[in-house]
Order: C-alpha cells, then structure tokens, then sequence
C-alpha cells in the first residue's frame, strides 16, 4: 500500500433493507452505496459531490464506520476497519473525526461551549485533570478562532458561522487526522462560508489534516478540493485532480452539473450554455440497468442501457465511468 494513503475505500457497498408485509420479511434495499473505490491520500481535500440522495453522506459515514458497509472494505492508516477487533476500532476512531451540516443541531443546547468541546477529551482520556482540560479547551478555541471568554455561553448565543466554529472544534479535540465535512458550509450564509472555507484550510495546513468534503454542488468545493469525485444513485461516475475536473469534465453528468455553475464574467456568462438534466434522480431501489445515468443523459444508446460502463482510469489519475469516453 502506497505509505501516502490514509483512507483506502474498496468496492464499498451499503445497502439499508426495506421490511414489509405481515412477517416484516426483507422486501428490498436501498442501494444508498453501490460499490465505489477511491483513496484519500495524507494532507488533501477529497471533494465528493452529488445531488441530494446520491449516497455521498451514506459513504461518509461508512468510512467513519458509523454504518456497517454491506460490502466491500474501508482501511485507515492501512487498517481494514471490518476485519480489526472492535477496540482497535476505537482507537482509530479518535482520528477520524466529522463537522456536520446544521451546526446548531449537531450541539447539544442545554451544554455549555466550553462542555461541548471538553466532552471529546473526556470520553478519549486526553487530559490528566480538570486544568489541563480547561487549557486545551482555549487551546482549541483560539485555533478555530472562538473568543475563550466565551466558553461558559449556550450554543443559541451564537451565530450560524460560530456555531459551525464549535462544531469544528469539538471535531479538533481529539486531535485527528482525518475529518468527514457534510455540506459543512451548506447552511450558512455565502459571506461566511469563505470564512469557514478559509478556516478549514488553514487548520489542514496548520494540523497536517486530511478531508473528505462532502457537498451538493460543483461551485462549493472547487476552492477547497485537490481531487473532486462526481457521485451519481450510489456510484462514482467520475474522480480527477480538481483542475483536470473543471476544465476537462469527460462525463456527461459531470458536464451538466459544471453548465449550472454561473460564471463571474458577464460575456462569458452570456456565453454560457446550460445543459439541463431532465427528469429525477432515479431510486437507489430499482436504479436504471446498465449505466445509472442512462435515464437522464442525452447520449445514452442501447448499450448504455444494458451494460454498466466500467470505472476506468481514461488518462492519469482521472477516472469515469461512461462508454463513450
Ligand atoms: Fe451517457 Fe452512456 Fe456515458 Fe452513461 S455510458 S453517461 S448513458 S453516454
């Protein structure tokens, strides 16, 4: 294994089953991950993008072993988490850390600041005693750029850019390496979320931290990504470097989703051809046969319908999976 991979995820399948009927038999599954390999090498920013319902935040959580995957490996540090003791699990599982969507649901409103942040450190055992613990508290709050003073205030005193601050620092006090973002920046205000995007960078900088960034939208992880991979019911279509992927988008999806993005440049804005993807995303229940996209691409011919293109590597290090390319 290549020593610069942290997180390696093979063919990962997680499927939820449906129970009906007088017997509350499996009917069915939701097929939210149907099977996606990537790597996340130390120290980048793995954009994983897709519309609502795609299975983006399903695989987050599957790497962070908060769901069992039904198939198929994950490995951190060069662990495979299925098949080490549940201990070890453990362990590992103080540097996998994750900011979450909706800062001010993921805090608890009856604990105090200063408690949310302490609480990781207490469950992990990270501090001696109760002064080491309030130091590397306002240690974590100065680096997430939280005023210390207020660490005995509730988390309605905050603003939505503050809040998602405690919620990164809660995430930084276990000292991790890796850290899950679910559309981190998705409920706040676009002025802030350059704030937090900043942030970020800074602490990945700063810790030496790695992330998978999870979002709904091409324009929110260009800044932030070194890679971005396009997630489609359950599947990556296509993963490139973030320069490659803006610039040469080789699949079709991938090009719909770049032609919503509105360029700053009136002429060029004028210019802009929008591809419009008609139709729903289709159900991770009964996804399309063949290529999952087929149902909605413009280019779809009767192969694409029956055969499932594979997920190939079409020049370095960019992969897509789409029989024309
Ligand atoms: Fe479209 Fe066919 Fe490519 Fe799928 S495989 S994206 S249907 S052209």
């Amino acid at each position: 294994m290549n020593q610069d991979v942290l997180v390696r995820v093979k063919d990962l399948k997680v499927h939820f089953p449906i129970r009906g009927g007088v017997f509350n038999r499996v009917v069915g599954a939701v097929k939210a991950v149907d099977g996606i390999t990537f790597d996340i090498v130390k120290g980048e920013t793995l954009g994983l993008v897709g519309e609502s319902g795609c299975g983006k935040t399903t695989a987050g959580r599957a790497i962070l072993n908060l769901y069992q995957p039904t198939a198929g490996e994950v490995a951190f540090r060069g662990v495979n988490l299925g098949r080490t003791s549940p201990g070890n699990v453990r362990r590992l599982r103080r540097h996998m850390q994750m900011i979450f969507q909706d800062p001010y649901a993921s805090l608890n409103p009856h604990m105090r600041v200063g408690e949310i942040i302490a609480r990781p450190l207490r469950v992990h055992g990270l501090a001696k005693n109760a002064r080491e613990e309030k130091h590397l508290v306002s240690e974590i709050m100065q680096k997430v750029g939280l005023n210390t003073s207020f660490r005995d205030r509730y988390p309605h005193e905050f603003s939505g850019g503050q809040r998602q601050r405690i919620g990164i620092a809660r995430a930084l006090a276990t000292s991790p390496d890796f850290i899950v973002c679910d559309e981190a920046i998705s409920a706040l205000d676009v002025s802030i979320q350059a704030q937090i995007i900043n942030l970020l960078e800074q602490l990945r900088d700063d810790l030496g931290l790695t992330y998978l960034f999870i979002a709904h939208d091409l324009s929110m992880v260009r800044y932030i990504s070194t890679r971005v991979g396009v997630m489609y019911v359950g599947k990556l279509m296509e993963l490139a470097s973030t320069n490659e992927l803006y610039e040469k988008p080789l699949h079709p999806y991938t090009k719909a989703l770049l032609s919503a993005i509105p360029i700053p440049d009136p002429p060029l804005e004028r210019q802009r051809r929008r591809i419009l993807l008609e139709g729903d995303l289709p159900s991770s229940i009964n996804p399309p046969a063949g290529c999952r996209f087929s149902s909605r691409c413009a280019l779809a011919t009767d192969h694409c319908r029956t055969v499932e293109p594979e997920f190939r590597e079409a020049s370095t290090r960019h992969w897509v999976a789409c029989h024309l390319v």
